[in-house]
């Protein structure tokens, strides 16, 4: 069980049921997660600066089809607020999130970034959606250190039926990564976990995928219905005989997997894991492979706005007492927080993604 383990050991893996075989999987992920990234848990605080969103994704419930969403779009002082507060709590990095707004211009952008990067030490992380290359070079050149932008599944029928284009615009998230790295962004990306139409074979190709794509960051989350989207109404994709479950455990062993597969990336320990686990999901998680959470920032009057699924973990929560409480959490299982800006360790900017022709394209 190694960085080479090839698809057919994925698959077994994520078809494994037996406790004690599992407990096996935990045991040798978080061994590499100790060996590779060591004990710190690294804390990204979280803004999300609009709910507003160009999109119609089958999943999610910014979608601009769902007309029952109040929306918000942050202003930049308030986003530089939000970013003080990082500083304040010892966060190495603020992570700005939006639905795919176009409002967002290229130069408002990067001046936020600006502004952070020259009154902050704080490493400025992007995922605000599809943008052009010309947006994503001017925000790097303000300063933005990294992008995450998950490819949700390399299953590129499935990724078309629940990701439609916008407009006539082709849509390839590989060849936007593969933008990302060229002008020296970190990269993160990632997957979501029981997506209606996701068989096991497609998730083993996902985590396989992650071996070839060097990525810094990889985010693994369940998929939670909305109800106001087609994959939450039952009007999209429909289940397949050999769906993947959105279930806790596909995801802890996704998760693994994925540590042994990757033993330098960044995982965090999703808030849709601790959403569909409030008890001990994140624990767990960090336990079974992940080393990053990432505690939100966001004004408590436009949490509740930011509703991507329902009944999201932490929307009530000051940004103290998310910071007290998540502190408490990684010192109960024995971990500390990570100070600075926790990039990856062993960066290999040289190093390919998968050729644009290989997914999505
Ligand atoms: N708009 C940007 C984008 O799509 O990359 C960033 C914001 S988007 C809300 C961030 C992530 O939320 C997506 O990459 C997707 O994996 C996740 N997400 C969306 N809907 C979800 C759902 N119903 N369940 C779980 N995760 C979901
Ligand atoms: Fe918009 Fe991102 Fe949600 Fe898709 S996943 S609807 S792009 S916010």
């Amino acid at each position: 069980m190694n960085a080479t383990m090839g698809k057919d050991e994925i698959l077994t893996w994520l078809h494994e049921e037996k406790p004690e075989r599992l407990k096996e999987l935990w045991q040798r992920a978080n061994e590499m997660r100790i060996a590779h990234v060591g004990n710190e848990v690294h804390l990204r605080g979280l803004v999300e600066i609009s709910n507003y969103c160009a999109r119609q994704c089958a999943y999610c419930g910014l979608r601009s089809g769902n007309a029952s969403l109040g929306r918000y779009r942050m202003e930049a002082d308030e986003i530089f607020v939000a970013a003080m507060q990082a500083v304040k709590y010892g966060y190495g990095t603020v992570v700005m999130q939006a639905g795919e707004d176009y409002a967002i211009t290229t130069d408002w952008m990067a001046g936020v970034i600006r502004r952070i990067k020259a009154e902050t030490p704080l490493a400025v992380t992007l995922s605000l959606g599809e943008r052009s290359e010309e947006d994503l070079a001017a925000w790097r050149a303000a300063g933005a250190d990294r992008y995450l932008l998950r490819f949700e599944t390399s299953d590129r029928e499935l990724f078309n039926a629940i990701h439609p284009p916008l407009g006539n615009r082709p849509c390839n998230r590989f060849a936007i990564l593969q933008q990302l790295k060229a002008l020296g962004y970190e990269i993160g990306s990632g997957v979501m976990v029981g997506i209606p139409g996701q068989t096991y074979q497609s998730l083993a190709n996902d985590l396989a995928l992650f071996r070839e794509m060097d990525l810094d960051m990889i985010g693994i989350g369940p998929f939670i219905p909305h109800p106001a989207t087609p994959l939450g109404n039952g009007t999209g994709r429909q289940a397949t005989t050999e769906q993947v479950p959105n279930t806790e455990l596909m995801v802890y062993k996704a998760v693994a997997l994925t540590r042994l597969i990757r033993p330098d990336a960044n995982i965090p320990a999703t808030t849709a894991l601790a959403t569909i686990n409030k008890k001990n999901g994140r624990e767990l998680g960090l336990q079974r492979g992940a080393n990053v959470f990432m505690p939100n920032l966001t004004p408590l009057k436009y949490r509740r706005l930011y509703e991507i699924y329902p009944a999201k973990a932490c929307i009530e929560e000051t940004g103290i007492a998310c910071n007290r409480c998540l502190t408490s959490r990684i010192s109960m299982i024995g971990r500390s927080v990570g100070r600075g800006p926790g990039g990856r360790r062993n960066r290999n900017i040289a190093q390919a993604l998968p050729s644009k022709e290989s997914c999505h394209a």
